[in-house]
């Protein structure tokens, strides 16, 4: 129990035995009880009513002088408040300078609330985004930033990547999104000016995409010439023949290398060009597999001759996938091959196509020579090779597994690498239920 409360306890225990000992001389006791405490009732009403004034007059005053437990109640609230007071200041100063200083970050910050309605923002996305005040503050961000893109990744909710699209103010500026959760249920985007950076990697692209462009004729006309001269022998003199013949096929072999080098380049250019999904039809993997299959097969042959390997597709013909036909056939090969090439002579190479209820799956598994863990994350970089020399020997270019990784982000779908030296790998594709058809649902 707090001083003053209890010294107020000893001042009313010695009004009320002073007026008790007045009753009993006056021989009223009751009547001088009850006057005492109505006067006390008054009292504290009285101060009651002074503290209400006080507090809702003006809180910067000083309490007026009170005596006993009302003075102590009088400053203590007095004291709080001025505590409260330098507290909101100081908060009020944080904030200032919090807001000052996003307000001149270069990059583009707007906050969101639960819906995706506008808070507040900063000078750059102004500019970014083309907001207005006030007449924007409180509208939905979605109602404004109207790219395909944004809308489909605001709406999706996943967002620890990041999403790019030019500016709806102006189309020559690329930008780069990020949303980041804070608080209980606020959004803060946070916009980046990347153009610098996409301009260089467009001239990058447009730059591999001319070249490998063209060199495509003169490759093909360098080709159909050395296969004439290969078949025809009126080409250079007898006394040459064997010289030639092993020199024409030489040339034929590396020629031909560099035709599926500038083939893959191309290929790889329009995927990363063509940013849709256009042509999406309905594909019968378990064929697409069986067809790859035997093409396999000779590879095989071609490769280890007698000693070639034992391969089996297991497709599953009621598992269909939406998806294009080019490129699935393309990825799908060139894991099917892969598995061939580096898989020594009598290896097994098994190939698998079902579905479950995650989605559909593909599993290209093989004995071979396996691929140690430091390599397996940067597999799918362009050029990556583990071992070149070998690579290049077997006619691999380096870029099969890049275009395998862009034909699976096109159709939604995730590559796994299981490997280990020695004990051969596993290549999984697992793309998505909403790609995924099971025959019943078609008939
Ligand atoms: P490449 O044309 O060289 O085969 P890829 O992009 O298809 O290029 O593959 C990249 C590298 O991954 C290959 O050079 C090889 O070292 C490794 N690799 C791919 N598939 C397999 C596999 N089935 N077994 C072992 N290593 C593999």
């Amino acid at each position: 129990m707090s001083e003053s409360v209890l010294s107020e306890i000893h001042r009313v225990a010695g009004l009320a035995l002073l007026l008790l000992i007045l009753g009993l001389l006056m021989d009223h006791v009751a009547f001088f009880l009850l006057l005492g405490v109505l006067a006390y009732l008054a009292w504290h009403l009285f101060n009651l009513a002074r503290f209400q004034r006080w507090f809702e007059e003006g809180r910067r005053f000083h309490p007026p002088e009170v005596w006993g437990v009302w003075g102590d109640v009088f400053y203590n609230v007095y004291r709080l408040q001025q505590r409260n007071r330098l507290r909101r200041r100081r908060i009020i100063r944080m904030l200032q300078r919090f807001q000052e200083a996003t307000a001149i970050m270069p990059d583009a910050t707007v906050v969101l609330g639960v819906q995706g309605e506008i808070e507040w923002w900063n000078e750059a996305a102004g500019i970014s985004f083309g907001l207005r005040a006030p007449q924007d503050m409180g509208q939905r961000i979605a109602n404004l930033v109207r790219h395909p893109a944004f809308a489909e990744f605001l709406t999706a909710g996943d967002y620890s990547g990041t999403v790019q699209f030019p500016s709806p103010v102006n189309e020559q500026v690329m930008l780069a999104v990020r949303i980041v959760r804070y608080g209980k249920e606020h959004l803060l985007l946070i916009a980046r000016d990347i153009t610098p950076i996409y301009r260089l990697d467009q001239v990058r692209r447009d730059f591999v995409a001319n070249v490998s462009h063209e060199l495509r004729t003169p490759l093909t006309v360098i080709s159909g010439f050395l296969e004439t001269m290969s078949e025809d022998d009126s080409y250079y003199p007898p006394q040459w023949a064997q010289q030639w013949g092993r020199s024409v096929y030489l040339m034929r072999k590396e020629a031909s290398r560099m035709q599926h080098l500038v083939d893959e380049l191309l290929l790889l250019s329009r995927l990363e060009m063509d940013k849709g999904m256009h042509r999406r039809e309905i594909i019968p993997v378990s064929d697409m597999l069986t067809m790859i299959g035997e093409e396999a097969v000779v590879l095989s042959g071609t490769l280890r001759g007698e000693l070639r390997h034992t391969i089996s597709v297991e497709a599953d013909p009621h598992v269909r996938l939406q998806g294009n036909n080019t490129e699935l056939r393309s990825a799908f090969s060139n894991l099917i091959f892969n598995a061939v090439q580096y898989t020594p002579p009598q290896g097994r190479i098994n190939v698998r196509w079902y579905a479950d209820a995650t989605g559909a799956h593909l599993e290209v598994s093989d004995t071979g020579v396996g691929i140690s863990a430091e390599h397996i994350p940067r597999l799918t970089e362009r050029f990556y090779r583990v071992d070149t020399a070998r690579s290049r020997e077997s006619g691999g270019t380096g870029l099969g597994l890049a275009i395998v990784k862009h034909v699976l982000n096109r159709h939604d779908a995730h590559l796994h690498i299981i490997s280990a030296p020695g004990k051969g790998s596993t290549f999984v594709c697992d793309f998505p239920l909403i790609l995924t058809i099971r025959s019943e649902a078609i008939n």
